[in-house]
């Protein structure tokens, strides 16, 4: 679609926040438009095939807290299959790696943590989750680990007020074409102007101006979708500034977490949905899902600093990192029989800088400044504006809902 020069309502952004917004606009009789930089929709939502027999989300894979979750609903009624094989992360295939003793005692330690962090939350005063780890607990490291995977980050930069405040509830199920498509699907009908990155929004006169890579326009309201690191980064500027959005987003980045997807030869030898980790007294290592939906290939996922430091040092380390990792647990046979086929660098994303957010601790409060609006013209949604959803797709789909029904009611 052509950029028009003038529009109802502006939404910045294609990823499950604006193509909620768009949806929710639809027979508002306001004229909208979404505005993305990429060539495509789904933003962190993204599935490719890796093979011509290997579905993979490089974003987004499951459908978490799936019984409050609002896509399963948008999937049904698409008529896109839901898989609920219970995720594996709790298991692991192999004994050898990690045996069962050793495996309860982890999990001994890790939810005495999470209770530890609970009980402290409930003081109300704000402060590092790392400091409810047990000093000296051997299982402290590969806690760590599971943050990094979860948050992005390691504890010492997540806050306990906001890990309290996210909602789970323990049901995880899939998309067996890929989130990403089932976005794709969802965003069908929006309209929307591709390959058209917004650098300023000029809010100073009467209509708010939108500066873009494909030209300029007004719209009477903006819905502002991006992700909080490109906000904090000023990659997308406002004028008048908003400091207060700026700040708030600083208090939010967005960890980092990678995946990569390796073919598998001789799959019959591993268990379908298995899983497998990298090591356990550490934090720097791997989680690895064993045959996916019983697709021939193993999936691997690398999160936090260690994801950062993969991704520095050149297309090609993550999937290095996860054949040494499986060979050393499954044996050397694995190196032949594993082929890199994709890998995730979301920290090298222009459009996105990152994977999901957590709030720095003492900023659990900043997910309320970022989704308030502004004049009643400015309006914030994004995974990063959800309050008790935060982090994933369908927290990212309701805040655009949400922002959609502020524009209603300001119309
Ligand atoms: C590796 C990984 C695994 C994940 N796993 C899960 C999971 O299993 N379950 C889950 O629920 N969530 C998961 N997530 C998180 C989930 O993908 C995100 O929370 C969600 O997709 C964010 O949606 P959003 O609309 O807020 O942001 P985005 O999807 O980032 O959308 C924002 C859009 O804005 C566009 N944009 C940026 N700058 C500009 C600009 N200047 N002009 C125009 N457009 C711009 C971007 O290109 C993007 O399309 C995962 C994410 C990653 C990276």
């Amino acid at each position: 679609m052509s950029l028009p020069s003038e529009v109802d309502v502006a939404i910045i952004g294609a990823g499950a926040a604006g193509l909620g917004a768009a949806r929710a606009l639809e027979n508002s009789g306001l004229s909208t438009i979404v505005l993305e930089a990429r060539d495509r929709v789904g933003g962190r939502g993204y599935t490719i095939m890796a093979a011509p027999n290997i579905t993979f989300d490089l974003g987004c894979g499951w459908l978490h807290s799936a019984d409050k979750n609002s896509f399963v609903k948008i999937a049904k009624r698409l008529n896109i299959e839901i898989d609920k094989t219970r995720p594996p992360w709790r298991e692991q295939s192999f004994d050898a790696a990690f045996p069962p003793k050793e495996r309860a005692d982890f999990i001994e330690a890790i939810d005495a943590f999470y209770d530890r962090a609970e009980e402290a939350a409930k003081s109300g005063r704000d402060s590092a989750a790392s400091a409810y780890l047990e000093p000296g607990n051997r299982w402290n490291p590969m806690i760590d680990a599971i943050s990094t995977y979860v948050n992005g980050s390691e504890l010492d930069r997540v806050s306990i007020l906001d890990m309290d405040a996210y909602e789970d509830t323990g049901i995880n199920w899939r998309v067996r074409r890929g989130y990403g498509a089932l976005m794709t699907a969802y965003g069908a009908p929006c309209p929307l102007a591709l390959n058209t990155q917004v650098t300023l929004i000029d809010h100073s006169g009467t209509r708010v101006r939108i500066e873009t890579s494909q030209g300029t326009l007004t719209a009477s309201k903006v819905i502002v979708t991006v992700p909080t690191n490109l906000i904090a980064d000023e990659a997308i500027r406002f004028h008048p500034t908003l400091p207060a959005k700026v700040d708030a987003a600083r208090g939010l980045p967005l960890g980092l977490a990678d995946k990569v997807m390796l073919a598998l030869d001789q799959p019959e030898a591993l268990p379908k949905d298995g899983n497998l980790r990298g090591a356990t007294m550490r934090t720097a290592m791997g989680s690895f899902h064993l045959r996916p939906f019983g697709q021939p290939c193993i999936e691997g996922y690398f999160g936090g600093s260690f994801a950062q430091a993969l991704e520095d040092a050149g297309r090609g380390a993550v999937a290095a990192q996860a054949i040494n990792e499986i060979a050393a647990l499954l044996g050397n046979d694995y190196r032949r029989k594993l082929k890199p086929l994709s890998e995730s660098r979301w920290a090298h994303d222009p459009f996105a800088r990152g994977s999901y957010s957590h709030a720095l601790p003492g900023h659990a409060g900043d997910r309320a400044v970022l989704a308030a609006p502004v004049d009643g013209r400015l309006f914030f949604a994004g995974e990063a504006t959800s309050p008790n959803f935060f982090s994933t797709a369908h927290g990212a789909r309701d805040s655009g809902e949400r922002a959609a029904g502020e524009v209603i009611r300001n119309k």
